[in-house]
């Protein structure tokens, strides 16, 4: 994928610095055989770029089931965020990045928790994805635990003393944003607060918007309006602004979202499993708006799966506006240039061309039958027909993360069996407090 969407037969060469410096035509060669692979008959594509997850919540799976947003999150999610402590947290994010990775996820917007951040952005360099987190906002609302609510000064000066490490331009793979939860739990002075931070150190805002009807009552009840009328109002409302959702828009509301430049992160996986609705992704780009794709948390999904969450956007797109406007290329694109745009990494990252970073899946076809195709529109095959299972490797800046399922560093069955002993621990406090 490049901005031409072409489909190119070729060599692709990684510079030392891990950036892609060339694509030659095939068979160029010779190469030093020490430095190169061979990888006949396979689809080398960009790495998915998720721009919405929680790693906080992976340990939750299977914790909040058949509940819809408002109870599920006050009954289980809150309750179970504000059981963390750091050592239950870093289980969660490497599982989560566990999961992330081997199913060629190679970058994400993360919205940490209230507590912790830390933690998560260490476990993330650690693990090689490229991640972009933030300090969950909640500082007012019903149903928000005593331990989860936080200052909206306190939250900024634990952001501010992290952008040495990992502000604008610092980190090579790891960045800074803010991440206010969703209106209903964020004061008019939090907000407020927020928009100035982040025009001063140039951060982007990670919030939810417009996910449930009832989400949207609340929202009228507290604040007299609609959510992207409100944030226009409190001057969040910016190209700076990422709001995951966007199922329940009314026509004002789809202007203010326009008129302010920010972007959606659409999550189809988890609108259609707590029932909330299907975003109109169409609708959107064609008033102009980004949209990113992401598989939002563990306990709503329940899977990290890339593919399959652009699999049900395509399904959404098909629902919606008929199997015409599934443009294969489009869709794979919310993963791919359009996501990095939504992470702030346009110039780094989405696309395979020279002087971008090195981040890309190879896809073996004949690793897995899904792959398989008669047809010849490589975007519709990848994007109907791919799965994890045709994950051959991943590329993180020029670095092997992932080979043949497996991530380095990290073997599976000790993530796993530390994230059921986490697991535990969480339930535990959860039934006593004490
Ligand atoms: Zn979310």
């Amino acid at each position: 994928l490049d901005p031409q969407r072409r489909v190119l037969k070729a060599d692709l060469r990684i510079d030392p610095e891990g950036r892609i410096d060339a694509l030659l035509p095939p068979g160029r060669g010779p190469y030093p055989r020490e430095r190169s692979l061979s990888l006949p008959g396979r689809i080398i594509m960009p790495g998915l770029i998720q721009s919405h997850v929680h790693l906080c919540q992976t340990v939750m799976r299977g914790m909040a089931e058949r509940l819809p947003l408002i109870r599920w999150l006050r009954e289980r999610i809150w309750p179970l965020e504000a059981a963390h402590d750091a050592e239950t947290l870093e289980s969660s994010a490497r599982l989560g990045l566990l999961e992330l990775l081997t199913g060629g996820t190679t970058a994400i917007l993360d919205m940490g928790t209230t507590r912790h951040l830390e933690t998560i952005l260490q476990t993330c360099e650690q693990s090689g994805i490229r991640a972009v987190s933030g300090l969950a906002v909640m500082d007012v609302g019903t149903g928000v635990p005593e331990a989860m609510r936080r200052d909206v000064d306190e939250v900024l000066t634990e952001t501010g003393a992290l952008l040495q490490r990992y502000g604008p331009g610092r980190h090579e793979r790891i960045g800074l944003c803010l991440a206010p939860r969703f209106i209903p739990s964020v004061s008019e002075g939090a907000w407020r607060r927020l928009s100035d931070f982040a025009d001063k150190h140039d951060l982007l805002i990670h919030t939810h918007a417009c996910e449930t009807r009832e989400e949207i009552e609340l929202t009228v009840q507290k604040t007299g309006t609609t959510p992207f009328r409100y944030l226009e109002r409190v001057g969040v409302a910016g190209p700076r602004l990422r709001a995951a959702h966007g199922v329940w828009l009314d026509e004002g509301d789809r202007e203010s979202l326009v008129r302010s430049g920010a972007g959606i992160l659409h999550c189809p996986g988890a609108n259609a499993k707590l029932g909330s609705g299907l975003a109109d992704v169409v609708t959107l780009w064609d008033a102009g708006v980004g949209v990113g794709i992401g598989t939002d948390g563990a306990p709503c999904n329940n899977r990290h799966d890339g593919f399959e969450e652009l699999r049900r956007a395509a399904a959404g797109i098909a629902t919606l506006h008929g199997p015409e406007a599934v443009d294969a290329a489009r869709i794979l694109e919310m993963a791919g240039p359009a996501g990095a745009h939504l992470l702030g990494l346009e110039e780094k990252i989405g696309s395979l061309e020279p002087g971008k970073e090195a981040d890309l899946i190879v896809l073996n076809p004949a690793a897995g039958p899904g792959l398989w195709s008669a047809g010849d529109d490589l975007h519709a095959q990848v994007l109907h027909g791919a799965g994890r299972e045709n994950i051959e490797q991943v590329w993180i800046g020029g670095e092997l993360i992932v080979r043949r399922g497996v991530l380095r560093g990290w073997p599976a069955a000790q993530v796993l069996r530390q994230t059921a002993r986490v697991a535990r621990t969480i339930r535990q406090r959860l039934e006593d407090p004490s």
